[in-house]
């Protein structure tokens, strides 16, 4: 099988991070989306949300089958650790899933193969093979999300370290005695810098509950609790995004998420890190282009690879197979 208009995969992102519901397509062998769908993610039970990625799988899987082009696997996005190789989900803090094999339990009840990957990797493989990242080798994937999650693409390679946990900038700690994070720790970059906890130290702040996107918007018309929160994630955000260009010297940053995408924040992190950044070479900051689906395209992108049906990163960047990027995925 090859990477033809007439393969399909499913790809699915199962949210936390990057947005807020799960979002899952069908995507073709030459990247294109053939249809989508949504869904909200449940975060009553691990199996709640397990019967949920199911019922979504199984709809896409259907509308393929009525393509007269089955699905052959189905890509999975997750956010926290998770073990690639084994399909297990170690910690997913945003998410009620821990110590679950979600991998050979979703191939069970579907039988398609199944393939876990973290949810920053996805999007980050994803803006590489066919979005903003296409034209360079080394970039930070930024998602400003539900979460804070980010993944490093470094001379063509995904960098993943010991445990596959590279990049999980959003528990780094920023202030030991800060607020208590989602992963058990205090003072989190996503304490600062996520969806959940603008709004909540808005709330405590103002004395008022509204959403992250309007204290976002309340920031730059005259509300100083609002203004001081949201100075306060895009300076969190601006000292983590600084210390990992250092470390891996990418020449492009891409901000993803629904926060990366809608907040305005390009300018004022911009500005931050030209401020951060003076002996490295300052990277050029950008918006994903590929908005809400970066992850599960990505995801998508991982399973027609893990399948053997080629290498969509670099088939859909049009590069052919250089053997710089042969192990891309
Ligand atoms: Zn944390």
């Amino acid at each position: 099988m090859g990477l033809d208009r007439n393969s399909r995969v499913i790809g699915i992102d199962v949210g936390g991070t990057f947005g807020r519901g799960i979002r899952g397509a069908l995507v073709d062998g030459t990247g294109s989306r053939v249809a989508g769908k949504e869904a909200v993610t449940p975060r009553t039970s691990q199996e709640d949300l397990i019967e949920a990625l199911i019922t979504m799988a199984s709809r896409l899987a259907d509308v393929a089958q009525r393509d007269g082009a089955p699905a052959s696997a189905l890509g999975l996005a997750v956010p926290g650790l998770v073990d690639e190789a084994r399909g297990v989900v170690y910690r997913s803090p945003n998410l009620k899933l821990q110590d679950v094999e979600l991998g050979r339990i979703l191939q069970d009840r579907l039988r398609l193969p199944v393939f876990l990957v973290h949810d920053a990797t996805a999007g980050a493989l994803a803006e590489y093979a066919t979005g903003v990242g296409r034209n360079v080798s080394d970039m930070l994937l930024v998602v400003m999300g539900l979460g804070v999650g980010s993944a490093v693409i470094s001379g063509g390679r995904v960098l993943r370290g010991a445990h596959g946990a590279a990049g999980e900038i959003g528990h780094i700690s920023l202030d030991p005695a800060g607020m208590i994070c989602g992963c058990g720790g205090r003072g989190c970059v996503e304490t600062f810098a996520s969806e959940t906890a603008i709004a909540r130290r808005y709330t405590m702040a103002a004395k008022q509950a509204i959403l992250a996107e309007e204290v976002i918007a309340r920031a730059t018309t005259g509300d100083a609790a609002a203004a001081r929160v949201w100075n306060d994630a895009l300076g969190a955000l601006a000292t983590v995004i600084a210390t990992a260009v250092a470390l891996v010297d990418c020449e492009l940053v891409v901000l993803s998420g629904t926060m990366g995408i809608a907040s305005g924040a390009l300018a004022p992190l911009g500005a931050l890190l030209a401020k951060r950044i003076n002996l490295v070479h300052l990277p050029r900051v950008e918006v994903g282009e590929l908005g809400g689906d970066a992850a599960l395209v990505g995801a998508a992108a991982v399973a027609f690879e893990r399948i053997g049906a080629g290498h969509p990163t670099l088939e859909w960047r049009g590069r052919g197979s250089s053997p710089r990027n042969s192990d891309l995925v």
